[in-house]
């Protein structure tokens, strides 16, 4: 057997000269990555070369928060102003330049919160927000509004809350973790919301969003892992960007979640300069399937505030989808998504296959352009019961939507205020009243009804 190669990866990631001092059960121990992180030009300086831009980001007074922890720091090219994993945490003056359609909550997170920190956007799901703190912050963090406040985080009553609207609502059956980053949270905060959240019979899955094994794999410790592996069925996302942010240590870190029977996804964010490239996205999604993680979501970036220098058009996300499916496997293909401003949740975007349609055939294309038609079968009996029953029932009947109009439950989505708009035209047209209808007799014949 030992002829096989060594799975997870042995070895660790170089460190830079400033910390090549450091003992290895130092560098590992999480605690003293988080209390060693980096926030100033005085602490970047030491370790890159950095940029006028980078020096003037670093020091706007108004900036959102910078923290970077030492092995994620260690990624960096300390020579490429370029650099992919520099550019995700180190902040440069530009982001703090509005754009159009800007927003501070793009997402409308607080105005579908039914308690603080709990986003009840879809029937049967919840976003729980159970901290505003991460291990480094991301610059174009979606949730910067309150993402990093010391101050402001989420508290014991929060979660009270958040936990109580959950147990009185029963058509949640999946919860999702996330803040900031719930594996910054003290354990047994942690097993205690995990364990509160378990107890609830109609809560069927667990989710974590997570960078944390992403900026310190460190954090994932066996005892941690442990824990986790009590309340199952627990699902994780992390969130990796580029394949310079794989690791020994992430792939250590991954295969303990993995083995732990924590199915892991990853989310990344298409990020100008960072990540906009087909063969970039590539080599990611093939090293992320080597550490068993199935990327899930690729993201269109969200029009948060210092956001503005990253964004990319829909069509470089779009061309990079079709250098994904069918040159690669299907699981290693994300499903790109644009996040609706205003809350409208997350619609995927992909290439079109389908070309054409008649009453009994469809054309496709493939992504080597071959085209071929599919021919309908002419005897489909379709099931007898048609009529689709959410289950569990929708507590907003309008959230059927469009599955709603092809069951037909409904005939119309009308825009708010629709109604309205359309009875009011034919209400200001006067009619003028019935004793005013002059006497036909006095009318010229040719306007005469009778
Ligand atoms: C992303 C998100 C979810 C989960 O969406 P999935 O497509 O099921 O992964 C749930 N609630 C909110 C508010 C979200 O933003």
């Amino acid at each position: 057997m030992s002829d096989l190669p060594a799975y997870p990866p042995q070895g660790r990631t170089p460190r830079p000269a400033l910390w090549a001092d450091v003992p290895d059960a130092q560098w590992d121990d999480w605690r003293w990555q988080l209390s060693h992180r980096l926030n100033t030009v005085e602490d970047f300086a030491r370790i890159i070369n950095l940029t006028p831009e980078e020096i003037a980001g670093l020091s706007a007074p108004n900036k959102f928060r910078v923290d970077v922890t030492p092995y994620f720091a260690s990624l960096i090219d300390p020579d490429d102003p370029d650099c992919p994993v520099r550019l995700q945490v180190i902040p440069r003056a530009r982001e703090l330049e509005a754009f159009e359609g800007m927003m501070e909550d793009s997402l409308a997170e607080d105005a579908h919160s039914p308690v603080p920190g709990l986003v009840h956007r879809y029937p049967d799901r919840v976003l729980m927000l159970v901290t505003t703190q991460c291990a480094s912050y991301c610059r174009y963090c979606t949730r910067s509004r309150i993402v990093g406040n010391y101050h402001a985080t989420f508290s014991r009553r929060d979660h009270d809350l958040q936990i109580e609207y959950i147990r009185r609502t029963p058509q949640v059956r999946d919860v999702l973790l996330s803040g900031g980053d719930p594996l910054i949270l003290p354990q047994p905060v942690l097993e205690d919301l995990l364990h509160r959240l378990r107890a609830i019979p109609h809560v069927e899955i667990i989710r974590i969003g997570t960078r944390v094994p992403v900026f310190l794999p460190q954090r994932i410790t066996d005892e941690l892992v442990d824990m986790l592996r009590k309340y199952h069925p627990l699902w994780m996302n992390i969130h990796v960007n580029h394949p310079k942010e794989i690791t020994p240590e992430l792939a250590r870190a991954c295969a303990k979640l993995a083995d732990a029977g924590i199915p892991l996804g990853n989310q990344s964010v298409l990020l100008a300069g960072v990540n906009d490239h087909p063969n970039t996205i590539l080599k990611l999604v093939h090293e992320l399937v080597k550490m068993r993680v199935r990327p899930y979501y690729l993201y269109q970036c969200d029009l948060v505030r210092g956001s503005g220098h990253f964004r990319t058009t829909v069509a470089a996300g779009l061309e990079i989808m079709e250098a994904l499916r069918g040159h690669t496997s299907g699981y290693a293909i994300p499903t790109y998504a644009v996040d609706l401003p205003g809350g409208g949740g997350k619609v995927p975007v992909m290439p079109n296959y389908l070309i054409a349609q008649s009453h009994d055939r469809l054309v496709f294309r493939n992504f080597e352009g071959y085209i071929s038609t599919y021919v309908e079968p002419t005897d489909y009996q379709r099931p007898k019961k048609t009529k689709w029953v959410p289950d569990p029932p929708l507590a907003q009947q309008q959230q059927r939507g469009v599955a709603g109009l092809l069951a037909g439950e409904d005939t119309t989505i009308k825009p708010e205020g629709w109604h309205a708009t359309h009875t009011q035209r034919g209400a200001s047209f006067e009619q003028p009243p019935a004793e005013a209808q002059p006497d036909e007799t006095e009318l010229p014949i040719w306007m005469r009804m009778h």
